[in-house]
């Protein structure tokens, strides 16, 4: 899975991102570091963009839209403490860099975008990595996507101004959701777990991710 379009140069950026910017602030799951070591970000990345791949910050992808910064796709995956069995939700699926990463570290990846154009190029890609265990979906994530439910765990990479309450209820027991919680300028990720159908909730790093969009209340 992955590496057939991969090249030494980019093996070795990467492996670099992986040591300098996650490893070295504090990133320890080595599922989570392995994955990111292999996953090849620059190929979900525009072509003009694919040089700057391997630096720790988001990069456009079209629609107003980005792929999320490395550093924080590592600490929302650390949290969910992912298991190779569950079944994951994805919210903003944007480039497909994360769903790549849910694909390689669980069992199923069922993933929501609400641009068309952006779930399908990142459908393209994934299907032309190899990547079989994941659905993109194009609709709006903040309802969740019942057919599919109960989910071991879900990641929101869009900021939210509370917890959408179908995520909640889509949640298996023992499950675990992270969402950035906030406004534009004010974001923080609360990483929920559900036990005895009760959230329990951590309140984690500061961020600052774009808005997830709803027609609907939340
Ligand atoms: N993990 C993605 C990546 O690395 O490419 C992050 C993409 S970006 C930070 C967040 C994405 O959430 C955008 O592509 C945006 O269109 C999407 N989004 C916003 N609101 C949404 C909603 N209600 N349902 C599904 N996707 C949504």
């Amino acid at each position: 899975m992955a590496s057939a379009a991969d090249s030494p140069i980019y093996a070795t950026l990467r492996q670099r991102m992986v040591d300098e910017h996650l490893r070295a602030r504090g990133i320890s799951d080595e599922r989570v570091l392995e994955a990111m070591a292999c996953v090849p970000r620059h190929e979900f990345a525009p072509p003009r963009y694919r040089d700057q791949a391997y630096e720790d910050h988001p990069l456009p992808i079209g629609e107003g839209q980005t792929i999320s910064q490395p550093y924080i796709v590592a600490i929302m995956l650390e949290a969910l403490s992912l298991m190779p069995s569950d079944r994951v939700l994805e919210v903003g699926t944007g480039s497909g860099y994360v769903s790549a990463l849910l694909a390689q570290l669980t069992a199923e990846v069922i993933a929501i975008e609400r641009y068309p154009a952006l779930a399908d190029s990142a459908s393209a890609v994934l299907s032309r990595l190899g990547y079989r265990n994941v659905r993109v979906v194009v609709g709006d994530g903040s309802r969740g996507f019942a057919e599919a439910a109960p989910y071991n765990a879900i990641i929101v990479s869009a900021a939210a101004p509370q917890l959408p309450h179908e995520l909640m209820e889509q949640l298996a027991e023992g499950g675990r959701l992270i969402i950035p919680i906030g406004w534009e300028d004010s974001q923080q990720l609360q990483l929920i777990e559900k036990r005895n159908g009760q959230p329990r909730t951590s309140l984690r790093e500061l961020c600052r991710f774009v808005p997830l969009i709803s027609d609907k209340p939340m």
